[in-house]
C-alpha cells in the first residue's frame, strides 16, 4: 500500500492550488488524484474550444439534474470538468471573484478568516494582472488575468445600448464595485486558457514530492474510527488503497465532494441506510443546500458578419487550409490543430462571415 502525507482528491481549481502549496514544502509527500485524463486536448488551451467541450464526455462529466419543479419538470444540464484543471479547464474563463459583501457575510456567520479583507491578499498574491498592480490586483502570481484580445462588435453594441439606458459603465468587475456593464477580464495568458492546472500544477509538476494520478476515480475515503486515513479507487480490475499519514483533502467539486462523503458513510443517516451504506457519521447537511446560478443560451439566426456559430461549409473550408501547430506549454508536446487562425483569437470555423 502506497503512503503519502497528504492525499488530494480531485485536480480541479481547488485541488491544483492545494497540490502546489502543499508540495512547496519538500519535507512532505503529496498525491493528487484525478478521475479524468491529463489536459493534453488542444480544445482546452485554445479559448474557442470552450464551445466544443460542452458535451465532450471525455473532459466533462455532463451531469443532468433531477426534474426541476420550477422548470416545469425539465432537467437541467450540469457540465463539470473531468480532466486535470477540473472545471477551470472547460469553463468560460471569466475572472470574477464574488462580491466583498458575500465574503463578509461568511465571516459574520462564523467562517472566521473569510472576510473580504482577509481573502483579498490571497487574490492579489495568486494573480498576474495584465493591467498592473493596484489595491485590488496583484502581479507576478501564477494565475494570468488579461483583457480580451478580440472584442466582438456585437458585444460592443450590447454594451453601448446598456450605457444608453444609463446603466453605469464598469471596466473592472473585481475592483471597487461589481455593478455596471462592460467587458469581463479573462483567465488567459497570450490568448491561451490559463486553467488552474496551467497556473498552479504545471510549475509544481517537476517536484519529486508530488505524485499526480490521472484516470483514478476515488470510490471511497477509508476511515478509521472517525479519522480519514486513506482513499480507495480501481485501477482496471484491481482495487487500490492509498494511505494518508496526515490528511485527506476533498476537492472533488460542489457535487462530487458531498457524493464521495456519502459513499464513505458520512451524511444523512436515513438516506445512507436506504441505499445500503454503513453510517460512520450522521451529518444531515451533507449533500443538501446546493445553490447554483441559472444559465441559458439564446440562439438566433442572424445575418451579421460579426456573429459566431458553426456551419459545415465554413468548417470544411478551414480544414482544407491545413494544420497549424499549437504547443502545449505544460507538456511541451506539439499537438496538431486543424484550424488556421484567421482573426485574433478565433480559428477560421468560428470567424466572422459564416452563415
Ligand atoms: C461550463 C462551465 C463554465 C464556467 N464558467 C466560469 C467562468 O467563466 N468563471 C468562473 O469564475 N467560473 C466558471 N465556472 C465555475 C468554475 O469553473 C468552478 O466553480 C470551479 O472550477 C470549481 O472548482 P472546484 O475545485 O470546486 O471543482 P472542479 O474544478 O470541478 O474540480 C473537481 C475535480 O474533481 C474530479 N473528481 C470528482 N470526483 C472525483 C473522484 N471521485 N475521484 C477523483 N477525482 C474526482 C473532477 O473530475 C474534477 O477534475 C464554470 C463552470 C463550468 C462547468
Amino acid at each position: 500500500m502506497d503512503q503519502f502525507d497528504y492525499i488530494i482528491v480531485g485536480a480541479g481549481s481547488a485541488g491544483c492550488v492545494l497540490a502546489n502549496r502543499l508540495s512547496d514544502n519538500q519535507a512532505v509527500s503529496v498525491c493528487l488524484i484525478e478521475a479524468g485524463p491529463a489536459d493534453s486536448n488542444p480544445l482546452i488551451h485554445a479559448p474557442i474550444g470552450f464551445s466544443l467541450m460542452g458535451e465532450n464526455k471525455k473532459l466533462n462529466w455532463c451531469f443532468e439534474t433531477v426534474p426541476q419543479q420550477h422548470l416545469n419538470g425539465r432537467r437541467g444540464f450540469q457540465p463539470r470538468g473531468r480532466v486535470l484543471g477540473g472545471s477551470s479547464s472547460i469553463n468560460a474563463m471569466i475572472y470574477a471573484r464574488g462580491t466583498p459583501a458575500d465574503y463578509d457575510r461568511w465571516d459574520e456567520a462564523g467562517a472566521t478568516g473569510w472576510s473580504f479583507r482577509d481573502v483579498l491578499p490571497y487574490f492579489r498574491k495568486s494573480q498576474d494582472q495584465e493591467r498592473g498592480e493596484d489595491e485590488f490586483h496583484g502581479t507576478g502570481g501564477p494565475l494570468a488575468v488579461s483583457d480580451l484580445r478580440y472584442k466582438n462588435p456585437l458585444s460592443q453594441m450590447f454594451i453601448e445600448s446598456a450605457r444608453e439606458l444609463n446603466l453605469p459603465a464598469n471596466d473592472d468587475f473585481n475592483g471597487k464595485s461589481q455593478e455596471g456593464v462592460g467587458f469581463y477580464q479573462v483567465t488567459q495568458r497570450h490568448g491561451r486558457r490559463c486553467s488552474a492546472a496551467a497556473a498552479f500544477l504545471s510549475p509544481a509538476s517537476s517536484r519529486s514530492n508530488l505524485t499526480v494520478l490521472t484516470g483514478a476515480h476515488v470510490e471511497k475515503i477509508v476511515i478509521d474510527g472517525k479519522r480519514a486515513v486513506g482513499v480507495q479507487f480501481h485501477n482496471g480490475d484491481r482495487s487500490v488503497t492509498l494511505q494518508a499519514n496526515r490528511e485527506v483533502l476533498l476537492s472533488a467539486g460542489g457535487l462530487q465532494s458531498p457524493q464521495l462523503l456519502m459513499l464513505s458513510g458520512i451524511g444523512p443517516a436515513a438516506h445512507l441506510r436506504e441505499r445500503g451504506i454503513e453510517v460512520i457519521h450522521d451529518s444531515p447537511e451533507v449533500g443538501d443546500n446546493l445553490q447554483d446560478h441559472f444559465d441559458y443560451t439564446v440562439i438566433r439566426r442572424v445575418t451579421s458578419s460579426h456573429a459566431m456559430g458553426y456551419t459545415l461549409s465554413r468548417t470544411m473550408r478551414a480544414m482544407r487550409r491545413g494544420p497549424v501547430h499549437v504547443e502545449s506549454r505544460r507538456s511541451r508536446r506539439v499537438h496538431t490543430h486543424l484550424w488556421r487562425r484567421t482573426s485574433p483569437g478565433y480559428p477560421a470555423a468560428f470567424c466572422p462571415g459564416h452563415r
